[in-house]
């Protein structure tokens, strides 16, 4: 006999029923439409902790070649879109991306947010540029790491973020900035 499937949870309608004012994880479409025009709103945590840490590590944005590899809802689109508005021209990479390496190379800023491991190799990043390795992924080891191959783009890059205690710790630090914003203005 075969059983029924269980009910599949919708993610997006999921969010969606949340109110914006609550939503400080930053996906409902309000805020995504906020970022998108420049509004205030909340910004999603992963890309909201790489641009935090991109100013703490003095990086020039305006006119800097910046490349996202991934186009998620919820880190590369966002993260092109926080990129653009600080004046960067952004590339958004993905799947279907006709060779990624020539893109990479060209990049200033690099954000890697794909789940693949160690995709991104140290020849695939411009000499001088900051990485910042958003995936978390675990290789053949078992061991946690990124979409970047760390030894060999660190022997490249000004900047890398290392897997784990690079962006991870960011996400959560934004969630609880976004949260605290939440609280303080329900409380007006
Ligand atoms: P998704 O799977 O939603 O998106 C992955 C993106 O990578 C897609 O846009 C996909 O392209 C693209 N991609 C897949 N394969 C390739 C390839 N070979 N070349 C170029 N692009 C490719 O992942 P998320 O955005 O949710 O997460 C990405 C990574 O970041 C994961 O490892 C995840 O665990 C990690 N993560 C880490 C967080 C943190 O706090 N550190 C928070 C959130 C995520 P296409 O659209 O064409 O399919």
């Amino acid at each position: 006999m075969q059983l029924p499937l269980p009910p599949q949870i919708d993610a997006h309608a999921v969010i969606e029923t949340i109110a914006p004012a609550k939503d400080v994880d930053g996906f409902h479409v309000a805020s995504a439409g906020a970022l998108m025009t420049g509004q205030p709103g909340f910004r999603p945590c992963t890309p909201y902790g790489v641009m935090k840490l991109l100013e703490q590590a003095g990086a020039t944005l305006k006119g800097a070649e910046a490349v996202v590899v991934g186009r998620s809802n919820i880190v590369g689109k966002p993260q092109a879109m926080l990129l653009l508005q600080s004046d960067a021209t952004v590339t958004i990479c993905h799947s279907r991306t006709r060779d990624l390496a020539a893109h990479t190379r060209r990049a200033d800023i690099l954000v890697a947010a794909v789940g693949r491991a160690k995709m991104i190799t140290g020849d695939m990043v411009k000499p001088g540029a900051i990485v910042i390795d958003v995936g978390m992924n675990r290789d053949a080891a078992g061991k946690l790491c990124g979409d970047v191959d760390f030894d060999s783009a660190r022997e490249v890059a000004a900047w890398i973020t290392p897997v784990p205690g690079g962006v991870g710790p960011m996400t959560r630090a934004m969630l609880l900035v976004n949260t605290i914003e939440a609280a303080e203005r329900a409380a007006g």
